[in-house]
């Protein structure tokens, strides 16, 4: 049984039928998935999701397919976790860490949107799939369509970090680095769409891949104890991931399965390549397009597609914008690895450092719930680090030279 109506254009309005339509052929609008919301009310509640399998598809009514989950069955539902040491850290009351840096099948939060996109490619007929990524979509694509038995194409920067490059290999797609950045490779994928009959996850079937995003909310809401935080900190790149987070909140209360509170959002990203939260911070609503330059490659997005949703998602909720340098998001990944033990990408460690900048500025406040969002895995991202973590001591195999080493450290534990 389905509950996905259409397809609607977030402009005018305009409906269509569920099938592969991605722009409003009236406005050029960007069209977003319809529910019959009102037949879902009757089957979905928290006892019906808490009775289900742990992952991303225990909230399927209100994930676009027609028919049964194919792909991803055991992608989502990673931790949350109460982050009391990097709270005090913070001088924060009440913090938790929305884990993705764990998810399987591919340690980012993309597994949830390709899990989505491939069960609907699937339905709508494709043989093959196809992606423009900064890395982390690659990755998952690569390896859940590998699964899935699909021809697979995957478009990236050329000067991805070895981890991301690897991590597509390993599953033998048709890997194709672009001389460019992401904005030039998403620009080709958009001509070879136009020419072959492809499922681009991020581009001709981007409506239904989005709604992926969506889980990573629900789940917060529902590890909360099926509420919402007070503040979420979102990294953002085409600036998707952050408004599916409120619509999922947002489709949670309209059904009555939370209560109806509050979320302000706020957006992280580097100082290299901060489109959305330029805009934020200039309170406008035109993203000027930059040219991106830091080590958070994940999010270097110059034009994100969703950049004016995002910017009206945080600015609408009262929220605020930061970026991070890239000296800063090498800080943040450390503090988050010292504090919670979480190995997070630089995408992290710009997420922990803005959330730290605007708890100092006094944009979030001390004595409220907040959520940041982890959404990809160090080991991906070692690069940036390579000279600034100290290193192992060398030593002889011998007690001798152990203890000439540590001595004054380990004085105190003699038996
Ligand atoms: C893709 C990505 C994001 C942001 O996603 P958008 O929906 O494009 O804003 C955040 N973090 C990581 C690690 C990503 O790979
Ligand atoms: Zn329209």
């Amino acid at each position: 049984m389905s509950y996905m109506v259409g397809m609607k254009c977030r402009e005018c309005g305009r409906t269509y039928p569920k099938e592969v339509v991605f722009v409003c052929e009236y406005c050029f609008g960007s069209v977003e998935v319809d529910y019959d919301y009102d037949s879902i009310k009757k089957v979905l509640n928290r006892d019906v999701i808490e009775g289900r399998a742990k992952s991303l598809w225990r909230y399927r009514e209100l994930l676009p397919i027609d028919g049964e989950p194919t792909v991803g069955l055991t992608s989502g539902y990673t931790p949350l976790l109460k982050a009391d040491n990097l709270a005090k850290e913070l001088g924060v009351k009440e913090l938790y860490v929305k884990d993705d840096s764990v998810s399987h099948p591919t340690l980012s939060f993309k597994d949830r949107v390709v899990s989505v996109a491939l069960t609907r490619a699937k339905e709508l007929g494709f043989d093959t799939v196809a992606c423009a990524s900064t890395g982390n979509l690659a990755n998952s694509v690569s390896s859940l369509a590998a699964r899935a038995g699909l021809r697979r194409y995957i478009f990236i920067p050329s000067d991805l970090e070895a981890g991301k490059v690897m991590g597509s290999l390993i599953y033998n797609p048709n890997l194709v680095a672009v001389d460019g950045n992401y904005d030039e490779v998403n620009r080709l994928c958009a001509e070879i769409g136009a020419k072959y009959d492809w499922a681009f996850v991020n581009i001709n079937i981007r409506p239904y891949y989005a709604e992926g995003s969506k889980t990573y909310g629900y789940e917060i809401a529902e590890q909360l104890g099926w509420k919402v935080p007070k503040h979420i900190v979102v990294p953002c790149a085409g600036g998707s991931l952050i408004c599916k987070i409120q619509k999922a909140f947002r489709e949670f209360q309209k059904l009555g399965i939370i209560p109806e509170e509050h979320t302000k959002f706020y957006a992280a990203q580097a100082l290299g390549c901060g489109p959305i939260v330029n805009t934020i911070k200039e309170k406008s609503d035109i993203v000027k397009p930059v040219k991106p330059n830091t080590i958070a490659k994940s999010l270097a997005i110059g034009n994100p597609a969703d950049g004016y949703y995002a910017t009206s998602t945080v600015l609408e909720s009262g929220g605020w914008a930061e970026h991070a340098s890239d000296e800063e998001i090498v800080e943040g990944m450390k503090l988050l690895a010292q504090t919670e033990g979480i190995f997070t990408e630089t995408a992290g460690g710009v997420t922990v450092a803005t959330t730290k900048k605007l708890i100092e500025q006094g944009y979030i406040p001390k004595d409220e719930s907040i959520v940041i969002c982890i959404t990809g895995n160090g080991l991906k991202t070692q690069e940036p680090l390579v000279g600034k973590l100290g290193a192992a001591t060398p030593i002889q195999a011998t007690l001798k030279d152990f203890e000439a080493n540590f001595a004054s450290k380990i004085e105190h534990s003699l038996k």
